[in-house]
């Protein structure tokens, strides 16, 4: 039987959910719990107290709905980000058994970052788990149990070759010191730290200056009710959600970061995979990112520290699809750079969607006071760091010989919405002037 008495489970064979066929070999019970709610029989959340001083006073992040976790489940959504997704794949495909846990040996974190006071401020972090790194030290014992805790964070260390690093090494322009840039190939040491998005519902909202109900509401309406205890359990306030985390680079010491006395040079990098990887041309992504790589590896050389945070939010947050749309219609009706904003718009309702009132929580979690060369121009992602508590003293815009040609309109419209530039502010008829390739040659080319 099930072990609800809510009508919305899926109790007899006229319910929608049981007209499904049964899989061959059920992997679960015949009876569907679509949700649960509070003071249900049975459902006792273990205790979690987001902002609590130390992982075992806030307590461990459950999210699985395997068996009796069903009812001491204290989260929603499921681990992996935007992977959840392939995980219940591999699990339908039966290359995975639903109740595995994995063996965790030798995982733990190639650096031990030092407590901060912001792990411990509900205020200061509230889309990453803190303690997310340290899980399987902190909760052995519910591990041991059988529990499916999983971290949300992991931190490793790597060697890295970037073309323009190398080019930079080759022509005098970074050193190598051996211990950074370990040799003349430009490879280069670097601290990396993975985190996959954990949300404290109250404060995001919060951040976003929302009530937490119109938070939650649109977030189920909008994921096509994906996540119906965003609206049955208001007592349940930690949502996992499938979407993309961050990685933070560090080149230098690690404990350098949070150490107020040494100099720090920082970029925060939002995903542009076909210039970050593939380097088309119509931005400037992969030439700030490499800036930004070489600004940071200097800072470290020079005995202070860098850091590049790379954020999974492609095409700000739009995705390819929209960013792809854009393009086409930027390039069909003109690609000039008093329009870069408006096409966009025509698509997406919005100019942009990364948001970045979430962006510093990484930074409190760093223990990262002040940033001395902030390797930005976007005035959304300074004016979010300054206001979380960080100041910034320096801002270094992408140098004008990075810039490509055809990338000229994105640049000279961001700079003109308000980016930061120590060189040329167009106005908007300057701006009717600046514009991009058309696609004339190619489709000769192509025809
Ligand atoms: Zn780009």
């Amino acid at each position: 039987m099930l072990d609800t008495d809510s009508n919305t489970d899926a109790t007899n064979g006229e319910s929608p959910a049981a007209q499904w066929p049964n899989p061959t070999k059920s992997r679960y019970s015949k009876h569907i719990t679509l949700t649960t709610y509070p003071g249900q029989s049975g459902v006792d959340p273990v205790p979690l107290e987001w902002g609590a001083k130390d992982a075992k006073t806030r307590g461990p992040i459950i999210v699985s709905r395997n068996g009796n976790m069903l009812k001491r489940r204290n989260a929603m959504g499921a681990h992996g980000g935007s992977y959840s997704i392939y995980n219940a794949l591999a699990i339908a495909a039966g290359d995975l058994p639903p109740d595995f846990r994995p063996d965790f040996r030798n995982t733990e974190p190639t650096f031990n970052f030092p407590w901060q006071p912001a792990w411990a401020d509900p205020t200061k972090i509230v889309s990453m788990d803190p303690f997310g790194h340290d899980i399987v030290n902190q909760f052995r014992e519910y591990l041991d149990a059988g529990w499916d805790i999983r971290p949300t964070m992991a931190i490793t260390r790597a060697h890295m070759r970037l073309a323009e690093i190398s080019e930079a090494v080759h022509k005098g322009k970074l050193e190598v010191d051996g211990t950074i840039v370990v040799n003349a190939d430009g490879d280069v040491r670097v601290t990396k730290v993975a985190v996959e998005p954990v949300w404290y519902l109250p404060g995001v909202a919060e951040r976003f200056g929302v009530d937490e109900g119109t938070l939650r509401r649109t977030l189920f309406e909008h994921t096509g009710g994906s996540y119906p205890e965003l609206i049955t359990r208001p007592d349940v306030k930690i949502f996992l959600p499938p979407i993309g985390g961050l990685t933070v680079y560090i080149f230098g010491p690690p404990e350098r970061v949070s150490d107020e006395n040494i100099r720090l040079a920082l970029r925060i990098h939002d995903e542009c995979n076909g210039s970050d990887v593939f380097q088309s041309d119509i931005c400037t992504c992969r030439p700030y990112l490499a800036f930004g790589i070489q600004e940071a590896i200097r800072e470290a050389q020079n005995g202070g520290s860098g850091v590049v945070i790379y954020f999974r939010k492609e095409g700000r947050a739009l995705g390819e699809v929209v960013k792809y749309l854009v393009y086409n219609s930027r390039k069909r009706g003109g690609d000039t750079a008093d329009k870069y904003f408006q096409r966009t718009e025509n698509i997406a309702g919005v100019r942009d969607m990364r948001f970045q009132a979430l962006m510093p929580d990484i930074l409190h979690w760093l223990g990262i006071k002040k940033i001395d060369r902030m390797l930005s121009m976007s005035n959304m992602k300074h004016d979010a760091i300054v206001q979380s508590g960080i100041k910034i003293y320096e801002r270094i815009p992408i140098p004008e010989d990075m810039i490509p040609e055809d990338s000229r309109v994105e640049i000279d419209a961001k700079i003109n919405a308000g980016y930061f530039t120590t060189g040329k502010q167009y106005t908007m008829e300057e701006l009717a002037q600046v514009k991009g390739r058309g696609w004339e040659k190619w489709e000769d080319v192509t025809h």
